[in-house]
């Protein structure tokens, strides 16, 4: 299996899973949670490297306190897992096999006892499960694991994960690097943008996504003029031209080792020709509403407050108004995970948190502009990933 998908984990990737395995068992052991059964989702990938498709064919890695994990997946799936590295037990399926019976042997095995077969203390009683599993899955598990307590596995995984490891650090600022590429060619003028229409745009941001070295284009948002002021507007007919603003917001994901990659994502707002003097002065206030958030991106500070900074220069300028949503969200295996930059969230950033800062000011009927970044908190301060110029840049009609 080594020339597989995993072929490139290194030794330190190997190490890097095998900690998160014990911190996440340690969780385990505070919050009273006996196994996970941990299917679609990142923390698959997180644990092994493997991204489950997102088939209706169980794939799942049964995680006890002790027993080595079990990763239970399709047959024709095998192939494509990174090899264990004595990290996990592989248990292919064929098509006729159930895999929930296999699951639940599995659950059974460790412990040799499952709630509802005793009370001796020692079965499987609370056990968590993908947040992003389906629900097909969790309903089997149900039925089978009669008296068992199901959780969501976030509840136990997500301040892991937000915690970002050098490998992950590694990655993410590959894959920030990559999204800049895209978004200096469109700033370059390299990328047309006046007489074409916004899902032309879109396709070109996609490809050379991939040219930059993405192995997944999750989204490339074009959304020019009015459309701007929807801020997932999905790329349509509207061609683009003179006057108008162009909103592009896109990313994906990027592999540095051939398992599991790291997502980008970056908006950047171009003028097509001179924009209005009000135009002007908004971005100013949005350009310096995303400094102050990610000036305010230290560890000890509750990530509240960063979307609490940049609100508080746009709603200053008279503008709080048209900045409709938070401030930014965590990134990592996914696109948007913990931590989330919103008000209310109190926790603390620490360092290793990985997010974006991207305010925005949408105007009805009119114009929409945003401008996001990727940080990863360092400590004092915060290092920002994405470089590609943050003025309003104009390009020719
Ligand atoms: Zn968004
Ligand atoms: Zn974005
Ligand atoms: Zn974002």
């Amino acid at each position: 299996m080594s020339s597989g998908a995993g072929g490139g984990d290194g030794l330190d990737v190997v190490a890097a899973r095998r900690a998160r395995l014990a911190a996440l068992r340690s969780r385990m052991e505070i919050l009273q949670v006996d196994a996970l059964v941990l299917s679609h989702g990142a923390d698959l990938p997180w644990l092994t490297g493997y991204r489950a498709m997102p088939l209706e064919r169980l794939s799942a890695l049964v995680v006890t306190r002790d027993a080595d994990p079990l990763l239970v997946v399709p047959g024709l799936e095998a192939p494509k897992v990174p090899d264990p590295k004595g990290l996990f037990e592989l248990r292919p399926w064929s098509e006729t096999e159930d895999p929930i019976a296999i699951v639940c042997a599995a659950l059974a095995g460790s412990t040799g006892s499952i709630a509802g077969t005793g009370s001796t203390g020692t079965g499987i009683r609370t056990v968590g499960v993908s947040d992003r599993a389906w629900s097909s899955t969790l309903l089997a598990l149900q039925e089978r694991l009669e008296g068992c307590r199901f959780v969501a596995s976030s509840m136990l995984s997500a301040p892991l994960r937000a915690l970002k490891d050098q490998s992950e650090v590694a990655a993410l600022r590959a894959a920030a690097a990559a999204a800049d590429r895209v978004a200096r060619a469109l700033q370059e003028g390299e990328v047309r943008l006046a007489g074409r229409s916004e899902a032309e745009v879109s396709s070109e941001i996609a490809a050379r996504l991939v040219s930059e070295g993405h192995s997944r284009v999750n989204f490339a948002i074009v959304a020019s003029g009015s459309n701007g002021a929807s801020p997932h507007h999905d790329a349509g007919e509207r061609v683009i031209s003179g006057g108008d603003l162009v909103v592009c917001d896109f990313g994906g994901e990027l592999s540095l080792d051939g398992s599991a990659g790291y997502c980008s994502d970056i908006t950047r707002t171009l003028a097509v020709g001179e924009p209005l003097r009000e135009v002007r002065d908004a971005y100013e206030v949005l350009a310096a509403a995303q400094r102050a958030g990610v000036a305010a991106a230290r560890a000890g500070v509750p990530a509240g407050e960063v979307d609490a900074a940049a609100r508080k220069v746009i709603e200053e300028a008279g503008l709080g108004k048209y900045f409709i949503h938070r401030t930014g969200h965590g990134i990592g295996l996914e696109e948007h995970e913990h931590p989330y930059i919103v008000e209310g969230n109190d926790m603390p950033l620490e360092v290793g948190n990985a997010f974006s800062v991207e305010p925005g000011i949408y105007v009805e009927g009119r114009f929409g502009m945003r401008l996001e970044d990727i940080v990863v908190v360092t400590g004092p301060g915060s290092e920002v990933l994405n470089q590609a110029d943050h003025a309003l840049v104009v390009v020719d009609t």
